[in-house]
């Protein structure tokens, strides 16, 4: 039995309370720079966790000082039991999250409600039709147009994720951000990131300084706020004056925000990720499923979290394919 508290505290004084599940490796998409293009090798069903599993890893992590989950993946709207899950989890206590790309969203707008979710990220990285399918490889623009807009009625508020990528679509900066006029959306830029098969370098890349940049050449400087962050927020958040929505960056190529990380992740399989970016995973599911506890792992797993991105501390590192393609592909890890 798990009766002794600990704080997830790792070895650079960093408490843990936000923890990231990825339900599911499977998606209805194929974003590029997410999925490598052979696909990835399905793992057995029977190492990925259960809901009972799913539930009761998440039930420890809130006894011991967890205060939100996010639900992620893979697509986790496409996992069967994806309903159950999401109720389950909302009966914990937490501010309970999800990221998804929004195409079965109409089908669970109710489960959401019960569950006390409030706040939806969707990815949609273009906003012209042609392009969205191209980096998806597949065909569900006006889909994803449509249950934005249906979060939006529902009263959820809604964030956009953007990952910008150079010559595709860091035209459409501005474009992103003029939807935030009428819509109060907060509309999230983030700096491409190198995972194995996503043919990252250093080219693609649109930094935290070119995004402001561009956006400086449209709005005045006195338009543009910059806006409070929330304790842990990995973006800097700004909003164009009498603009209702607004917009953040993520900054982790050019800008790591490692130092006040507050996150964990879990993957579909089981393993504890303590870094995004980090290649060392710690399986939870062997000794679950032995009965023993997993708090000792847990605790082990923290205390290994390197300081600053898996270890990748210097450009020179973060930018070798060698130390990046040694980690997963977005997808397996759960975003
Ligand atoms: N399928 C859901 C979705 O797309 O929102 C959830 C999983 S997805 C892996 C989570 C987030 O990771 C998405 O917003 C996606 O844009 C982001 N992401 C995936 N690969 C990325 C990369 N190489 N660099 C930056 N963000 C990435
Ligand atoms: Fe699927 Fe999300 Fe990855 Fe796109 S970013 S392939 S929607 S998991």
């Amino acid at each position: 039995m798990e009766n002794k508290p600990i704080l997830l505290q790792d070895s650079h004084g960093r408490g843990h309370d936000y923890l990231r599940i990825s339900i599911t490796e499977h998606c209805n998409l194929r974003c590029s720079y997410c999925m490598p293009e052979e696909g990835v090798a399905l793992t057995p069903k029977t190492h990925l966790m259960t809901v009972d599993e799913i539930v009761y890893i998440a039930k420890t992590f809130v006894r011991q000082g967890v205060t939100k989950i996010r639900i992620t993946g893979g697509e986790p709207l496409v996992r069967k039991e994806a309903k159950e899950i999401i109720l389950q989890l909302g009966k914990l206590g937490v501010n309970l999250t999800i990221t998804t790309n929004g195409i079965l969203v109409p089908d669970f707008i109710k489960t959401f409600k019960i569950a006390g979710i409030e706040t939806v990220n969707i990815s949609i990285d273009s906003l012209e039709k042609e392009k969205f399918n191209k980096i998806t490889r597949r065909n569900y623009f006006d889909t994803v147009i449509k249950n934005i807009d249906l979060l939006l009625q529902e009263g959820f508020q809604v964030k956009l994720n953007v990952v910008l990528i150079k010559n595709f679509n860091d035209n459409e900066i501005i474009d992103f951000i003029a939807l935030t006029k009428n819509k109060n959306i907060q509309v999230r830029f983030i700096e491409f990131m190198p995972f194995s098969g996503n043919q990252w370098d250093k080219s693609k890349l649109i930094s935290y300084a070119q995004i402001i940049e561009t956006i400086q050449s449209k709005y005045p400087l006195g338009n543009i706020e910059r806006l409070v962050d929330a304790p842990n927020d990995t973006c800097k958040n700004f909003k164009i004056t009498s603009y209702l929505g607004s917009f953040a960056i993520i900054s982790s190529v050019t800008n790591p925000f490692c130092s006040t990380c507050n996150r964990i992740r879990l993957t579909a399989d089981g393993k504890l990720k303590n870094c995004l970016f980090s290649n060392s995973e710690t399986s939870l599911l062997e000794d679950l499923r032995a009965g023993k506890s997993i708090i000792p792992l847990i605790q082990q797993n923290l205390l290994s979290k390197k300081a600053i991105r898996g270890g990748m501390d210097d450009d020179l590192k973060f930018q070798n394919p060698e130390q990046f393609s040694q980690n997963r592909s977005m997808i397996t890890i759960g975003g």
